[in-house]
């Protein structure tokens, strides 16, 4: 007796990107954001049918931008979106949603901190546009809906799949312009990989999700307090530091010279920043290693942004102070998330 089994259902959310791109040629692998037109994700489905022999995968327009263009405002309306698939369809193996790769890694965070679900959930990109030759949309799409079809990817928080590796949310930044090989975990490594025989992983990660609970428990309405970061140079000053809290920021993050110390005349500025009740958080600007806890940042009430980039910790910290977090509170949020 033939004994059919049936594919796993997944829920394919657009956002656009790359990966939903057309260029205006097969080798306009670089004008495509501002001359090319985006495709939904039906349209990218069509375009790789072999993704039918993976996943039964339903279709959710969500947005069509490049991920340059979204905020998080997009990012509560994605999460309300994923929790709904997830009420109205309890038999829903994951979610794979189509993003670009320029912010992907801080979406994928945000919802790795904020979601509070059973099912998995994957974030794919592309570097080439479908449209290319020698597009990775196609593989990269399939490795994703492998990866969320998998039961072994459940309970590992959002993943990142691009270039046949799987990456966990809080580890992932994007690292090159144009090399397919974009995304890195650089300190701590990819969790594992989807090669033509599955789906392998190798390790996982031993941090908080969830501090408290309470970023879960955060209404979809949200409107996150102004965060902004400083890049730190050679002559920094005041002006940036001055201009972000004239706008309202209530955070700030240091992206400062490694091992994490802004310069100067930007130090002095922070530290009157501190005085008029704005949080710091001391990140670096290299993209590896951790900024300890050192007397000086125990001292003066900065909190140590620990191995996170200057990207993530902004989500880390805005999240920390739209739930109401004490300092010794978002301090222990950067040593234990
Ligand atoms: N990779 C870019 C993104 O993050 C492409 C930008 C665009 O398509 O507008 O979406």
């Amino acid at each position: 007796m033939e004994v059919t089994r049936s594919l796993p259902r997944i829920a394919l959310i657009g956002t656009g990107g790359t990966m939903s791109s057309l260029g205006t040629s097969s080798l306009d692998l670089m004008d495509y954001p501002e001359y090319g037109t985006k495709i939904s994700p039906d349209e990218v489905l069509q375009r790789v049918p072999e993704a039918a022999q993976v996943a039964d995968i339903q279709t959710v327009p969500f947005r069509s931008v490049g991920s340059t263009a979204l905020t998080p405002a997009d990012w509560f309306g994605l999460r309300a979106r994923i929790r709904e698939l997830a009420r109205e369809q309890p038999q829903l193996a994951g979610v794979v949603i189509v993003h670009g790769t320029a912010t992907l890694e801080e979406t994928a965070f945000f919802l790795d901190l904020t979601l509070d679900l059973d099912l998995t959930v994957v974030l794919v990109g592309a570097q080439r546009p479908i449209s290319a030759v020698g597009t990775d949309a196609t593989m990269n799409l399939i490795g994703a809906l492998r990866v969320a079809a998998d039961p072994a990817s459940r309970g590992r928080g959002v993943l990142v799949v691009l270039n046949d590796e799987i990456h966990a949310a809080r580890d992932v930044v994007k690292a090159s312009t144009l090399r397919l090989q974009t995304f890195r975990s650089a300190d701590f490594g990819i969790l594992g990989v989807v090669d033509p025989d599955g789906v392998h992983f190798y390790r996982r990660v031993d941090r908080d999700r969830s501090p408290h609970g309470l970023f879960r428990q955060l209404p979809d309405d949200t409107v996150v307090p102004r965060v902004d970061i400083l890049y730190s140079y050679a002559g920094a000053d005041e002006t940036f530091v001055e201009a972000a809290i004239a706008k309202g920021a209530r955070g700030l993050i240091s992206a400062g010279l490694a091992p994490g110390i802004p310069a100067k005349a930007e130090h002095a500025a922070l530290l009157a920043a501190l005085k008029q009740g704005v949080a710091v958080v001391q990140c670096s600007r290299s993209s590896s290693g951790r900024v300890a806890a050192r007397r000086h940042l125990r001292e003066n009430g900065i909190i140590p942004g620990s191995d996170f980039s200057p990207q993530k910790a902004r989500i880390l910290l805005a999240l920390g102070l739209s739930a109401g977090l004490s300092h010794e509170e978002l301090v222990a949020n950067f040593t234990q998330c």
